[in-house]
């Protein structure tokens, strides 16, 4: 019988154990946290439950790329998916969906209002942004549909891609220029890639639109079907009760198929043999023999520590070296007993304090925490999931980007940043400190611990600079598998769906 081991119990793991599992193959999860989840879980105190990594997941729907999967592996029916959105406010104006619904271009009518001098540059870049939106909705159902389904989707992707592939070599910032001038509103469509650390001039311009989709700032826009017949563009949703619940769920499609998941279990060793895998070495001693091992986590950790450069080739030491990583998490998560609705009117709302998205990166990259000066995000959980609080109480998570070590260290910052960032948050919803039932903090060291990354943490992976290649799914040695957020999958919870349904496949051709 083929016997498999997975290395981490966050998303892309599971998600692969669960695979296996169902398809009979011997599987042991091995994950060092005493929790499974990785970042996708929930964490609760007193009665609040909140989210402490990926909040608002797309593509889960039921016809969905990642629906699809969730079908498949048969939790499909375990989780209550519930269709959301989010918005954004700067210094001087701000996109949220409006009370009553404006029809599926309100945020475009939006922009020209705030922007009227930008009017035609913002017909025009919709239509990119169209086209690119499209071209996703066909790409992402590639990967979940067989080749002759998938044969289709990609003679559609080549007709929308001449449509846009003039600009294909131009960077973000280039791309912008030549619709806009203003910096203001440039900084909508880049504001993401501080969070990413990746300046505008090293994005590719048409991965702008990728981040900026309709549907995630209004779920009552009817997602339309690509060329009219295709299928349809992806929705946004926040998991009820929570995103732990979406593990949870996962979990137990890997136990009832017989895998096994064991927490607090570190391994220490991938073992090879020639060019072939052959299992595991755990921290407490323990060896684990494996015809196939997929290892997630972070890059330099899993190759260098867990294999060792003497054992890889020097071209693919060099690749991982080359490795950006995005910098980590500042979090505090509050329980308090005031009403946030008359302050915000969606669970998560990024409030950007600046229009120099380019500063907010170098600042980062430098190690300098803006303490919450430049930005940060609302997230009310409990908007979405009431029964995240206790009755008449809110459970809010507020986090911003900070880099993954500072000076001094995190532990001695902790506490006076948690008080700048509740200050900067206070002036959105007033009172926050005095209402706490409960206040606890996430430093860096906090996200380091809980994925497993001593070095650095980073909160989505590898930066996505444009001509820097991730490492491939497939990796020097036969049988070894890298899969999750750092491997060519990048970063967010449908990618890790989707991604690793896809690697499983490429590894049973190879049992
Ligand atoms: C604050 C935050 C907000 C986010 N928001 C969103 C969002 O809204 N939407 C979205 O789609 N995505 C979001 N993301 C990104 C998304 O959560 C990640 O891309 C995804 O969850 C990564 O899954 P993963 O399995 O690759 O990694 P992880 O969750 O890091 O899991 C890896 C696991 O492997 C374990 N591990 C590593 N090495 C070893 C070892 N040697 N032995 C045993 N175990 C090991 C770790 O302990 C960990 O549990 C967010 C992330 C963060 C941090």
């Amino acid at each position: 019988m083929t016997k498999a081991v997975v290395i981490g119990a966050g998303m892309a793991g599971l998600i692969t154990a669960a695979y296996l599992a169902k398809d009979g193959i011997e599987v042991d999860v091995f994950e060092q946290s005493d929790q499974i989840g990785g970042v996708t879980r929930s964490m609760k105190k007193d009665g609040f439950t909140w989210d402490i990594g990926p909040m608002i997941v797309e593509t889960l729907g039921p016809d969905e790329p990642g629906g699809i999967v969730l079908k498949e592996i048969g939790c499909a029916d375990k989780v209550e998916m519930i269709s959301g959105d989010r918005g954004v406010v700067f210094p001087d104006y701000s996109v949220q969906k409006p009370d009553e619904y404006g029809g599926p271009y309100w945020r475009k009518d939006r922009l020209k209002e705030v922007f009227p001098d930008e009017a035609e540059g913002i017909e025009e870049f919709y239509k990119i942004c169209d086209t690119i939106t499209d071209l996703v909705t066909l790409d992402r159902m590639t990967k979940v549909r067989g080749p002759i389904r998938s044969a289709f989707l990609k003679i559609g992707m080549a007709l929308l891609y001449l449509k846009i592939k003039k600009y294909e070599t131009m960077n973000a910032k280039e791309l912008l220029d030549i619709f806009f001038k203003d910096e203001k509103i440039k900084a909508f469509f880049t504001a993401i890639l501080a969070d990413l650390v990746v300046l505008p001039s090293e994005f590719i311009g048409l991965g702008i639109p990728f981040f900026n989709p309709e549907l995630a700032y209004d779920f009552r826009i009817p997602a339309k079907r690509v060329f009219g017949i295709g299928p349809r563009r992806v929705g946004f949703y926040y998991v009820a009760g929570g995103i732990g619940k979406l593990i949870d769920a996962i979990a137990e499609a890997v136990t009832e198929n017989g895998g096994n998941i064991h927490t607090a279990t570190a391994v220490k060793k991938i073992l090879t043999e020639g060019e072939n895998v052959v299992g595991v070495e755990l921290e407490n001693g323990k060896t684990v023999q494996a015809d196939a091992v997929f290892v997630s986590g972070d890059a330099r950790e899993c190759f260098f520590k867990l294999i060792g450069k003497d054992r890889l080739p020097t071209d693919f030491v060099a690749q991982i070296e080359d490795v950006p990583l995005m910098e980590s998490i500042f979090m505090v998560q509050l329980g308090v007993d005031i009403d946030p609705t008359p302050y915000q009117n969606c669970p998560i709302i990024y409030y950007v304090n600046t229009y120099d998205i380019e500063g907010a990166v170098y600042l980062t990259r430098d190690g300098e925490y803006h303490e919450g000066k430049e930005g940060f995000v609302i997230y009310i959980n409990s908007f979405h999931s009431p029964e995240m609080a206790p009755k008449g109480m809110h459970s809010i998570t507020i986090y911003t980007i900070a880099p993954s070590d500072i000076e001094g260290g995190w532990n001695e910052a902790k506490e006076e940043m948690t008080e700048k960032l509740l200050i900067e948050a206070e002036k959105i919803i007033p009172g926050l400190r005095k209402h706490a039932k409960v206040t606890i903090t996430l430093t860096p060291d906090d996200f380091k611990k809980i994925t497993h990354m001593p070095d650095h943490h980073s909160f989505g992976g590898m930066c996505p600079i444009m001509g820097k290649e991730a490492p491939k799914f497939k990796t020097p040695y036969r049988g070894l598998w890298f899969i999750g957020s750092q491997s060519e999958a990048g970063a967010g919870v449908w990618a890790q769906l989707v991604c690793s349904r896809q690697v499983f496949r490429m590894a049973k051709k190879e049992f």
